[in-house]
């Protein structure tokens, strides 16, 4: 056998090593934080240089837009990968802005486990449930990680009571802390028992100080703070809030950790979870047939496409998660679906402005494709057996607006923007028989889905665009008998979206939906 050639079991060995997660937050939860603390205990891979210290954080984040600078916000997604014991890491980037997209979005098709990041002082926010509600229609395992504990903020029971009340998720704490939320002493790890005392290093830069403390000691000198976090434990074990890896994987319940990425404490004890207890990469579920083994041959999904990343050159860039088999530079892949073959000569590794050129990679392990012009989101790439995964989701959008330039002059470069916007999943556009081909109509998950449309068709396509808000805020997919019925109505219209041909049903709000849909038994909607 060759040197190069993996036996099956070097494949699932590798994809059993990976774990692919990504961080679901609220603005100033600390993620960008936390992506630092992350990779000061990991050794990254082929990235020197991409993750900076404090001074230079913004390195840390994807900032290939102005846009992005001058807000001092993440409108884009990438992936960070590290080794940490024996495993390799790869941490997706989900945009954390207050708006949230439909890139967002589809970062989660590509993980196989989350860590929600509370912040102590504001628990669950807007943001983190509407990131975790994507996690529980795709089953997919969370953990929890409450930051901050380094500063005043809620009760620790009180914020285990918020995620079972507000989310449904058992929490299910593996440490717990010694000391409220500002006067942090350490944790004590529920399965061990053992007492971990921690401490910022001097500056607050480095690994946090450690040391193992026996209980009798950690008594004498924490006192009543050790006393209440002995009861509370006691609560915890009559209550039975104990992590059950069952029930965490079919994401019914939570472990817990609590800790200060700022100071980089609790921070290797979620990293010994994620090694510990998130799931590797797994059989993948197909769109038809069954579901495709890790070790089968090569096969992966393009989940994210970005263009102009490179200010030096134009390019376009196809993220892929593989699910299957090995994946080597220079291979020849087929695209699902046309069957048409993709040479994946320049396949890199690409976090914020790092790029590194990848020779191989593993089920987990994103890969981005350079120049993929040719792919789309949620395009299939496969050797051997035809193999296709399910379309990524689409997400019905809430924010719609006509598009339009008066410079007759660029209607060519116009039309191509907005073509270059969809087929990245930047915006869906919509054609509206009224309207017509000039005036597309944008519509987005997001606003700030729209900021970005904007401003690329001005800097990449050099067209002045004029966007008209329209008066909807709900869509629903029909038919064509339901489009004819629905001509009898006011505030009403009926759109084509571009990208799959879909009907959509666009109304002022959802119980002015509710009032056509009771009027008309027949019609066909499904929000
Ligand atoms: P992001 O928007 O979620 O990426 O949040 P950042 O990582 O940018 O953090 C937002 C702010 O919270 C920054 O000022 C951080 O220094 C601060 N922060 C993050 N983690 C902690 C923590 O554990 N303790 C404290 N006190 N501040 C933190």
């Amino acid at each position: 056998m060759s040197q190069n050639v993996l036996a099956p079991s070097g494949v699932a060995g590798e994809a059993g090593r990976r774990r692919t997660f990504a961080v679901i937050s609220h603005p100033d939860a600390g993620k960008s934080t936390m992506t630092e603390a992350l990779a000061l205990h990991a050794r990254v891979i082929g990235q020197a240089g991409a993750v900076h210290g404090k001074g230079d954080r913004k390195g840390v984040v994807s900032d290939w837009m102005a846009m992005e600078q001058q807000r001092g916000i993440s409108v884009t997604s990438a992936a960070l990968q590290f080794s940490y014991r024996d495993t390799v890491i790869n941490l997706l980037d989900t945009p954390g802005h207050a708006d949230f997209s439909e890139d967002t979005y589809r970062v989660l098709t590509a993980v196989d486990s989350a860590v929600m990041l509370l912040d102590a002082a504001k628990g669950l926010e807007p943001q983190t449930l509407k990131l975790f509600e994507v996690c529980r229609q795709r089953q997919i395992p969370v953990m929890t990680f409450i930051n901050k504990w380094d500063r005043p903020g809620h009760d620790a029971l009180a914020l285990l009571d918020e995620i079972e009340e507000r989310i449904g998720l058992k929490p299910t704490p593996l440490t717990w802390p010694v000391g409220i939320a500002g006067h942090f002493h350490g944790v004590i790890d529920r399965r061990t028992g053992v007492f971990t005392r921690m401490e910022r290093s001097p500056g607050g830069a480095g690994l946090a100080i450690e040391e193992e403390m026996d209980a009798a000691e950690a008594a004498e000198r924490y006192g009543a703070d050790w006393a209440t976090a002995t009861e509370e434990l006691d609560l915890l074990t009559m209550t039975g809030a104990d992590h059950d890896q069952d029930s965490f994987l079919a994401a019914k319940s939570t472990p817990v950790l609590f800790g200060a990425a700022v100071a980089n404490l609790g921070v290797r004890q979620l990293l010994n979870v994620l090694v510990e207890l998130a799931p590797p990469a797994e059989a993948r579920p197909t769109a038809a047939g069954p579901d495709q083994p890790v070790d089968g041959e090569f096969s992966g999904f393009v989940f994210k496409i970005q263009a102009n990343m490179n200010k030096a050159h134009r390019d376009q860039v196809a993220f892929m998660r593989i699910c299957s088999g090995r994946f080597e530079r220079g291979m020849v892949v087929k695209q699902a679906g046309t069957g048409k073959p993709f040479t994946t000569k320049y396949a890199q590794q690409i976090f914020g402005q790092g790029r590194d050129t990848i020779d191989e990679a593993f089920p987990g392990d994103v890969v981005g494709l350079v120049n993929a012009t040719a792919l789309g989101i949620g395009d299939t790439l496969y050797t051997g057996s035809p193999v296709q995964f399910p379309p990524l989701p689409s997400f019905p959008p809430e924010h719609f607006a006509v598009v339009r330039t008066n410079d007759t002059s660029a209607f060519k470069r116009f039309r191509r923007g907005i073509e270059q916007l969809d087929g990245e999943g930047v915006v869906q556009v919509l054609r509206s028989e009224q309207r017509g081909d000039q005036s597309p109509v944008l519509a987005a998950v997001g606003p700030m889905q729209f900021e970005v449309a904007t401003y690329r068709l001005e800097a990449e396509f050099g067209v002045q665009v004029q966007l008209d808000h329209l008066p909807y805020e709900t869509a629903a997919r029909t038919d064509a008998a339901g489009r004819e019925i629905l001509r009898s109505e006011s505030n009403v219209e009926v759109m084509t979206r571009v990208r799959d041909g879909a009907l959509l049903a666009l109304f002022p709000h959802r119980w002015r939906m509710r009032t056509v849909a009771g009027r008309h038994p027949d019609l066909r909607l499904d929000a």
